[in-house]
C-alpha cells in the first residue's frame, strides 16, 4: 500500500513562514491499495493537491473512495475545492460517516448541500455513490482491503479506520480523539492500542503538549506523550503525529521530532515515530513501513 500525506494542520490552515516545512493545509491523507483502488481520508485543503495528482494519473482506473473522519470543518473544507467532483469522469465513493443518525445517505449528501458547497450533489457532473447504502457492518471491503473502524473520543463524535489490505499491509488513521478524555471514554487506550495492532502505519492526533492541558481537557485531541505511548502499546511499524496545532511552528515540530525520536529508539523495538509533513509518503508492507522521498 503506498501512502501520501497531503495536509497535516488540524483546526484551520496555517498558511506562513512558521509552517512552511511542515506545512499549513488542514488534514488529507491518500492511500492506493495493492490492487490499485485509490482512496482518502478527510478532505482538509490539502485535498486539493491530491485532486491535481488524481489527474495527473488519470481518474478512469476505477472510483476513488472517501473516508471521513467527521464533519468538522478542518476536515471538509477542501471537498468543494477537490476539482475532480467538477469532471464527469469521477467515480466518487463516499463511505459511512460517524454516527447513526448521521450516516444515512441523506446526511452524507449533506456535505454536498450547494449551501456551504458552489454546487448541489445533483448538480454536479461527476458520479457520486454512498456505499454501503445502508447501516454499514463495522467492517466492510474497498478493493482489495477491509476497512474496519472505531468511535474516537472527540466532541460531536468521530470515527478512525483500519485499512487492512489484502496482502497484509495496513493503516491505521485515529483522528481527532482525545486518549484521555476527562469524562468517559467511548474508547480507551487499550481498545485504541489494539485496534492498531503491529500496523504498519499508525497516524495519530497529537495536537496538543502537557502544558497544553488542563486549559483544553475536553476539547477532543491528545497530548504529543500520549501519541508516542499508543504507540509503543500498538507496536507500529511507523508511527506519525498529526493533526498539528495552528500555534506549532516548525521549530516547536522540531523539538517534538527530537523528543518522538527519543523515545522511539529507547522505548520501542519498531519504530520510527515521526511528526508528519506535507509531502511524506510511505509503501506499506506487511511486517514493515518504508518512507519514500517525498511528494515532488
Ligand atoms: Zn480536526
Ligand atoms: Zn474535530
Amino acid at each position: 500500500m503506498l501512502a501520501t500525506v497531503y495536509g497535516v494542520r488540524g483546526s484551520m490552515p496555517m498558511p506562513g513562514p512558521s509552517t512552511l516545512r511542515y506545512g499549513g493545509n488542514t488534514v488529507c491523507v491518500a492511500a492506493t491499495l495493492a490492487d490499485g483502488t485509490r482512496l482518502f481520508l478527510d478532505a482538509g485543503t490539502g485535498v486539493r493537491a491530491f485532486g491535481k495528482d488524481l489527474f495527473k494519473q488519470g481518474l478512469d482506473k476505477g472510483p476513488v473512495h472517501f473516508l471521513l473522519s467527521h464533519r468538522h470543518y478542518d476536515h471538509i473544507i477542501g471537498l468543494p475545492f477537490f476539482e475532480p467532483i467538477y469532471t464527469p469522469e469521477l467515480h466518487l465513493i463516499v463511505h459511512p460517516i460517524e454516527n447513526e443518525v448521521q450516516e444515512r445517505r441523506r446526511a452524507r449528501a449533506q456535505i454536498f448541500d450547494g449551501i456551504q458547497t458552489p454546487m448541489k450533489l445533483s448538480q454536479l457532473p461527476s458520479r457520486i455513490e454512498f456505499d454501503p447504502g445502508g447501516e454499514p457492518d463495522d467492517d466492510w471491503g474497498i478493493g482489495s482491503a477491509r476497512v474496519s473502524r472505531i468511535k474516537l473520543n472527540h466532541p460531536g463524535g468521530a470515527q478512525g479506520f483500519r485499512i487492512q489490505d489484502a496482502d497484509g499491509a495496513s493503516l491505521t488513521y485515529l483522528t481527532d480523539n482525545e486518549l484521555v478524555p476527562p469524562g468517559d471514554a467511548r474508547t480507551t487506550p487499550e481498545e485504541q492500542a489494539a485496534f492498531a495492532h503491529r500496523t504498519g502505519l499508525m497516524i495519530a492526533d497529537s495536537q496538543y503538549m502537557p502544558e497544553d492541558l488542563p486549559a483544553k481537557a475536553g476539547w477532543g485531541h491528545s497530548t504529543v506523550p500520549q501519541v508516542l505511548q499508543l504507540a509503543k502499546g500498538a507496536q507500529a511499524h511507523t508511527a506519525l503525529l498529526f493533526h498539528h496545532d495552528p500555534d506549532r511552528s516548525d521549530a516547536a515540530l522540531d523539538a517534538i521530532g527530537e523528543q518522538a525520536s527519543e523515545f522511539a529508539s529507547s522505548q520501542m523495538d519498531n519504530g520510527p515515530i515521526l511528526v508528519a509533513s506535507e509531502g511524506m509518503r510511505f509503501d506499506i508492507k506487511p511486517d514493515a513501513c518504508v518512507r519514500l522521498d517525498d511528494r515532488g
